[in-house]
């Protein structure tokens, strides 16, 4: 299936192609024909398996070009600011060749600049619902030239107590208009909500299919991160993983691109492969793979269609698949014949159902790991030099004219020194300068359970994922803000000492600001650090006793993360 079967227009189709999408996920199959036939429809779809597109091409397709009033024809309500301006976006992107206008209002933003942006006349409102019902009650939004209405992501709009505004706003619109409603799930008032706006709908559900039993010997793995990070994310991920050789999946041929240059700059030797490359070129780059010149292979779903290569010991999922289906049938690609494989999937933050629907799929749960820190990224790279050094030991022929400069050097030189000097420059010679200074964030992946209602995956707060247990503790045992500080429960671990840190989550603290500055200015590497609790204004971290004081002297010197906080040991309650 392509998307010109789905009955799109050519200019639609072009931006398709530009955006690299090579073919319709199974929403968008699903859902593009019915409604541009005009049908209501009921979907079930979680973020990430293409269902803004799904509605938003659609829209397009039935709007065709710029109205001649100034009253929106389409109205799109989500439950968050944050995806009404993704939606918002997404529609301008799919639509920019046919000159329709759409125009986000969400709540928290200047009431002003909003009116005379409806003033001047919108074909497309995106909206969440308190701010749509202002507008309406205000007069400035008129949703009498309402055609087409999408409700996405209404079981979110429920929860957050929207129910009274969905139903204002529809009665606002005209009778006749199309209506379409999108949820993750489909508990009971869902169903009533469409019972009663939803004439006749075709239902659609993008659920697993099929379980995958030869997935048992695959280690399935998920980081969790957010969008502007994923690429260096996945660097580190895959120096720490030294895989043998990859398959990177992406979603479209431009983030193959990209990313196939990203961790080429990186120094793998990584090679795209997508539908646009001819069989010439597809050839030649699965020669090399096979051969192990190259240990990476950047693909989308279409073009690694039907390859199968013994070598692969890594399967990674740069988005996570929009189907679990899919998810199966690529992971399926290690872990054959007895051999035992890895998947690694990086998840965005917004992204925790369509991870469920894989977990119900393959009956387990993916592990949650920690993406690697500055300071774990550091400690791997010394050794690897300490690794090449032992190599270099065991050379002894070659290691003579090399031992008579030691003992040149060491006339007025500490060995020690010597030897800190020499590794240096194999180091920086092997590994570069450490240029990776900034940390990830470290998010938590929630699990909704469906009969307790979704968790709110847009404000969750960013924490550490629950990988480390000795930096679990969660600021939740510490005391209040602006109490004086008290030890948490617990009890110093033995052998380490408790530092404060004048600093905390107001002043943009993290856990791996902490780790970074410590390991990068002392001799300390992360897993010697010990348990991190971030409070609102203060941090406390736990290091060895011995290098205590150490630490105090570096961070005063240093600053933790362009601040100068009060550092010191922690004063222990009488
Ligand atoms: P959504 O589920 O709407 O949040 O979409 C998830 C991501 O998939 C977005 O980054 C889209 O740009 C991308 N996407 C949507 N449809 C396709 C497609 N047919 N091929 C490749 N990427 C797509």
């Amino acid at each position: 299936m392509n998307f010109a079967e789905l009955g799109l227009h050519e200019d639609l189709l072009a931006v398709l192609t530009a955006l690299g999408y090579e073919e319709p996920t199974p929403i968008q199959a699903e859902t593009i024909p019915a409604l541009i036939a005009g049908r209501d429809l009921l979907g079930q779809a979680a973020t990430g398996t293409g269902k803004t597109a799904a509605f938003a091409l659609p829209i397009l397709e039935r709007l065709g070009s710029r109205g001649e009033s100034t009253a929106p024809r389409a109205l799109i309500l989500a439950p968050t600011r944050e995806l009404a301006m993704q939606v918002s976006e997404a529609i301008h992107r799919y639509g920019r060749s046919t000159g329709l206008r759409v125009l986000p209002i969400c709540g928290g933003q200047p009431m002003g600049r909003q009116l005379g942006a409806l003033r001047s006349g919108t074909d497309i409102v995106v909206a969440t619902p308190g701010r749509a019902v202002d507008h309406v009650a205000r007069g400035s939004l008129d949703l009498q030239g309402i055609e087409i209405v999408v409700l996405d992501e209404a079981d979110e709009m429920l929860d957050m107590g929207f129910a009274e505004d969905l139903q204002r706003l529809l009665d606002a619109t005209p009778s006749t208009r199309q209506t379409v409603l999108f949820s993750a799930t489909l508990p009971p008032r869902i169903g009533g909500l469409a019972r009663q706006h939803l004439t006749d709908p075709v239902t659609v559900s993008i659920r697993a299919e099929r379980s995958a039993e030869e997935s048992a010997r695959v280690r399935q793995v998920a980081y969790v991160v957010p969008r502007s990070h994923k690429a260096s994310a996945l660097g580190r991920i895959l120096d720490v993983e030294a895989p043998e050789s990859a398959i990177v999946f992406c979603r479209t041929r431009l983030e193959v691109d990209e990313l196939t240059e990203t961790l080429n700059g990186r120094g793998y030797r990584a090679e795209a492969l997508h539908g646009g490359m001819d069989q010439q070129q597809r050839e030649r780059v699965l020669g090399r793979v096979r051969s192990g010149l190259a240990d990476l292979m950047i693909a989308t779903d279409v073009a690694a269609r039907g390859l199968d290569i013994d070598r692969l010991t890594h399967v990674v999922n740069f988005d996570v698949p929009a189907s679990p289906e899919t998810y199966v049938h690529r992971i399926g690609r290690v872990g054959r014949a007895g051999r035992t494989g890895v998947a690694i999937t990086l998840v965005e933050p917004r992204q925790d159902r369509l991870i469920a629907n894989i977990e119900r799929a393959i009956k387990r749960q993916l592990d949650v790991a920690p993406i690697p820190t500055v300071a774990e990224l550091r400690s791997r790279r010394l050794a690897l030099t300490a690794a090449a050094l032992r190599t270099s030991l065991n050379a002894h022929d070659e290691l003579e004219r090399f031992a008579e400069l030691v003992d040149e050097l060491t006339e007025h030189h500490d060995v020690r020194a010597v030897a800190a000097a020499a590794l240096r420059l194999a180091h920086l010679a092997a590994a570069g300068e450490d240029d990776e200074q900034v940390e990830i964030p470290q998010l938590e992946l929630g699990r909704p359970k469906r009969d307790r209602g979704p968790a709110r995956s847009h404000d969750r707060p960013m924490t550490r994922g629950p990988g480390d247990k000795r930096r679990a503790n969660g600021p939740e045992r510490l005391p209040k803000t602006g109490q004086r500080v008290r030890l948490s429960d617990k009890p110093v671990e033995s052998g380490y000492a408790r530092l404060f840190i004048g600093a905390g989550r107001r002043q943009g603290i993290r856990a791996g600001d902490l780790v970074g500055s410590i390991c990068g200015e002392t001799d300390l590497v992360g897993r010697q650090i010990g348990a991190i609790d971030i409070a609102e204004h203060f941090a406390l971290v736990e290091v060895p006793s011995a290098s205590a004081d150490a630490v105090v002297k570096a961070l005063g010197r240093s600053g933790v993360k362009g601040r100068t906080p009060a550092v010191r040991r922690e004063r222990r309650p009488s």
